[in-house]
């Protein structure tokens, strides 16, 4: 499985705001995008012109890079979003909310979705009672995601569980510290998605 293994606080430069890609570090002062606020390389610093499509394209990338997708994958999320009734941007959103690990980092039971990605990986998870290990799994409304109950004594686990207690959680989401599990009450409406990208910039990327 193919995944982006270069830094990714470049990331969060290149695209000029922070897209919480490092858990805990992310609201500390070590956080690059304080320390230096211009994207990354030799150039960094320079005047930039940006096109109609360079802002689309920044877009784009900025919401592949906050899901930790990448782009083959982004593409077909695009396609799928698009078949949907309603508006292709806010679908889009919605199918990128209810894949597997951004649903686990949004309970909570992780810090970022790359560590939810991984827990995921590790078959730390359990849909509707079943072990799944597939971060791109899509969750649908009424399903339940539990923790197994080996890693609930984790230390790691357990640390992120006392934090849930005092973690505020989307509407379409539902937590029960104590169980501990998740709820899906809902696939998520646009304002319950407080991902900073303007989706019909996407949409415009796509459909050029
Ligand atoms: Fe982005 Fe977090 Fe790195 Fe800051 S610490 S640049 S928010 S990944």
């Amino acid at each position: 499985m193919a995944r982006y293994t270069d830094s990714v606080c470049r990331l969060c430069r290149r695209e000029g705001l922070k897209l919480y890609l490092k858990g805990e570090r992310c609201y500390s002062p070590k956080c690059a995008v304080d320390k230096r606020p211009y994207p990354p390389g030799q150039h960094g610093q320079g005047r930039h012109r940006s096109s109609e499509y360079g802002s689309q394209l920044r877009e784009k990338q900025k919401a592949r890079r906050y899901y930790g997708v990448l782009e083959k994958q982004f593409q077909s999320y695009y396609e799928k979003a698009s078949r949907r009734q309603g508006v292709t941007g806010e679908n889009l959103l919605q199918v990128l909310e209810s894949r597997l690990d951004n649903t686990v980092y949004r309970l909570g039971f992780a810090a970022s979705r790359a560590e939810a990605r991984q827990f995921v990986c590790h078959g730390h998870f359990l849909v509707n009672g079943q072990r799944v290990d597939i971060p791109s799994y899509l969750v649908k409304a009424g399903d339940v995601i539990g923790i197994r109950e080996k890693i609930q004594q984790s230390p790691r686990m357990k640390e992120l569980l006392e934090n849930a207690q005092s973690r505020t959680v989307p509407a379409w989401l539902q937590l029960d510290a104590n169980v501990p599990n998740g709820q899906v009450v809902r696939l998520p409406a646009r304002e319950e998605i407080d991902t900073p990208v303007t989706e019909q910039m996407i949409v415009e990327y796509y459909s050029r």
